[in-house]
């Protein structure tokens, strides 16, 4: 999925992206409109997924979004 207008993984919550994705995988809370959004790799199964930009931690080392709590996982 690419998102973002320069292919950058970050985006804002509009009117399309709330009937689509509803919740956020990270905290589990519906998204608002207006909501600063990434697409990160986390503990789900799957491709990465758009969740809240404050859930998540940019990974200099693979250039990709990680979910919080599996990227503090991760690193020990
Ligand atoms: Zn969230």
């Amino acid at each position: 999925m690419k998102v973002g207008d320069r292919g950058y993984m970050k985006t804002i919550i509009d009117r399309e992206k709330l009937m689509t994705l509803k919740t956020c995988a990270a905290c589990g809370q519906p998204f608002n409109l207006g909501d600063p959004v990434v697409l990160a790799c986390g503990a789900w199964e799957g491709p990465p997924k758009l969740i809240h930009e404050g859930e998540a931690v940019y990974d200099e080392e693979t250039a990709t979004y990680v979910e919080r709590r599996c990227y503090a996982a991760r690193k020990g």
